[in-house]
């Protein structure tokens, strides 16, 4: 071990599995982690001491839509990795609808990680897709290295991705069984949408928008869900739970045994239906903002357990199809950008509801890297794993300003809101992509990002020397 090309990231506050220290995070040139320890770092490491500032894992957001290649006029490798390197978020697991292609063969597959090397501020993985008559892939795309696999109940959004059918699932499960893979399911249940409920509405209303949502279809996806995951002893991920008695069922069902995952997003935590202005379509998402007794009822779950953590859903859309100028609710496209500020975000309201930082790792590293089998190599500080680390200092506050994040379009619901948590610098595998004090920006390189791939290829990743922007 070259003594000389080892740093140390110092700090009072330094959050390991096992707790906080007053420690450091001593990693070697190979951007692995080599010891977490209380105590000053072995002399010779190169030190950067950060005080009181938190030095956590980097975040894992297992739920991001970047639409490129095809729709990167909609979103893009740079921006959405700039963005999430400003946030503090290390690794992504990208979704496979959005971009042309979809993500739901292994040629698309391969032209999608061909897409992004060379692009990426850090480090991507693809989930591949389960759309009906993609049965024959499913193997071959979790061979070539897909994460897993994501499918729709009901409609997408977008006609490249097909939302699947019971008959699909009881298709697509036992090959995933048989696999280990897990299936995601957008878990919407097509015959308890509500589409009646735009009759005579106004289309302004996110209230109506509501209506045609209702919380049932959460719960009934969700009970046809449970029982194909005992029926073919799959494990099956609910995405994005907005409802809290779908929380329920899904914590109560886990308790019984159930091989089920939930996640709920940052802007289920945050925001309410009953606060949303006329006309704001920057709020609208599937399923939709719902009442506060839900919002509140989300925390109560993540605390308790029936969910499992926090993934950002980051989905924007050209600002057109927002129908920002007319705030038709019924037309806009229902996606909410959020990759820059999943930490702040999500740490104002755990802090004002009293959970710890150690609860938050949970929440935004550990969980989501466990549910992608990324934890013997991401969503930790420990021994062995990425050296990736976010340094954030959670007493400070900021104003969002849309001008700041990195995204493609700086539509967001959050713009103009008070959040605390400020990001000061984000290392990938050892190097640092961010650096608040610094003029360079994330999203214009260099870009260290790698592809991950899952499995044999795992240790094929893309090591391209970085690109000097
Ligand atoms: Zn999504």
């Amino acid at each position: 071990m070259q003594t000389h090309t080892l740093t140390a990231i110092a700090s009072r506050r330094v959050l390991t599995p096992e707790g906080m220290i007053d420690g450091h995070v001593l990693f070697n040139g190979s951007g692995q982690i080599e010891a977490v320890s209380a105590g000053a770092p072995p002399a010779g490491a190169q030190v950067h001491d950060v005080g009181n500032k938190v030095v956590m894992p980097g975040l894992v957001d297992t739920h991001v839509h970047i639409n490129d290649p095809g729709r990167a006029h909609w979103e893009g490798f740079e921006t959405a990795t700039g963005a999430a390197a400003a946030g503090g978020v290390t690794t992504l697991i990208e979704m496979p609808l959005n971009s042309i292609p979809s993500t739901t063969s292994v040629d698309a597959f391969e032209t999608k990680v061909s897409a992004a090397k060379g692009r990426l501020a850090v480090d991507v993985g693809f989930w591949g897709g389960v759309v009906p008559g993609n049965t024959d892939e499913l193997k071959a795309l979790f061979e070539a290295g897909a994460w897993g696999f994501k499918c729709f109940l009901s409609p997408s959004g977008v006609d490249e991705f097909e939302n699947a059918g019971l008959e699909d699932l009881e298709k697509a499960l036992p090959i995933l069984s048989r696999l280990g893979a897990v299936l995601q399911v957008h878990a919407e249940w097509p015959p308890a949408l509500n589409p009646a409920a735009w009759d005579g509405a106004d289309v302004r209303d996110h209230g109506a928008w509501l209506a045609t949502r209702p919380p049932r279809a959460e719960r009934e996806a969700v009970e046809h869900l449970l029982a194909l995951s005992r029926r073919f002893d799959a494990h099956i991920h609910i995405v994005h739970v907005a409802d809290v008695d779908t929380a329920r069922l899904i914590g109560e069902a886990r308790s019984a045994g159930a091989r089920v995952t939930a996640e709920t997003c940052p802007h289920y935590l945050t925001f309410c239906a009953e606060e949303i202005p006329l006309g704001a379509t920057a709020f609208k998402c599937a399923p939709p903002l719902r009442q506060s007794k839900h919002r509140e009822g989300l925390w109560e779950a993540l605390g308790n357990g029936w969910l499992d953590f926090v993934v950002t859903d980051h989905s924007p859309s050209p600002p057109e199809l927002k129908c920002l100028d007319t705030g038709d609710f019924a037309a806009a496209w229902g996606g909410i950008a959020s990759l820059q500020l999943l930490l702040p975000a999500v740490w104002t309201g755990a802090r004002r509801r009293g959970h710890s930082l150690e609860v938050l790792g949970q929440w935004l590293c550990q969980g989501p890297a466990a549910m992608a089998s990324l934890q013997d190599r991401k969503g930790a500080l420990a021994a062995g794993l990425d050296a990736d680390v976010v340094v954030w200092d959670p007493d400070a506050e900021f104003e969002v300003q849309a001008e700041a994040l990195l995204h493609r379009h700086k539509v967001t619901p959050y713009a103009g809101m008070r959040l605390a948590g400020v990001v000061e610098q984000t290392w990938v595998r050892g190097r640092r992509v961010y650096d608040r004090t610094s003029t360079t920006r994330p999203d214009q390189g260099p870009f260290v990002g790698s592809v991950l791939q899952r499995g044999g290829t795992w240790a094929k990743r893309d090591e391209k020397k970085p690109q000097q922007g």
